[in-house]
């Protein structure tokens, strides 16, 4: 078996087995993939739209419309009384603050009908309406 030196610019350690890099540099490597990947989660977009729902304004808005909605829609079209305990977009806002804060798009549901919605619009890019 051959060894190898590390490819990395001034480098002369012996890469590991079955990869151009030594030890050192193949563990650099893999952190700058890894910040890259966080990167692309804490994008200005992505800050923008997490920072809608923890602002206190959010907040408040949503607690008021669960006190006066305080059933889940979904449940409610079904005949079951459960309680809400989220506010959700029945149009999905996508970062649009018209539609955020749009009262006439806003519904209270309990958790598994949210997670139930939302995992829905994450497979299939649903735009809400529709079923
Ligand atoms: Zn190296
Ligand atoms: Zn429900």
């Amino acid at each position: 078996m051959p060894l190898l030196i590390c490819v990395a610019p001034g480098c002369d350690d012996l890469a590991l087995p079955g990869c151009p890099h030594c030890e050192r540099h193949d563990a650099a490597k893999r952190d700058k993939l890894a910040a890259r990947r966080k990167a692309a989660q804490s994008t200005d977009h992505a800050r923008a739209w997490r920072s809608l729902y923890q602002s206190r304004a959010w907040r408040a808005a949503s607690r008021r419309f669960l006190r006066r909605n305080p059933l889940c829609a979904d449940c409610g079209d079904l005949g079951a009384v459960v309680p809400a305990k989220v506010v959700d977009h029945i149009e999905p806002h996508k970062g649009d603050r018209r539609l955020f804060w749009l009262r006439s798009n806003w519904q209270a549901l309990c958790i598994p009908c949210h997670n139930r919605k939302t995992a829905r619009e994450v497979f299939h890019g649903q735009t809400g309406g529709g079923g």
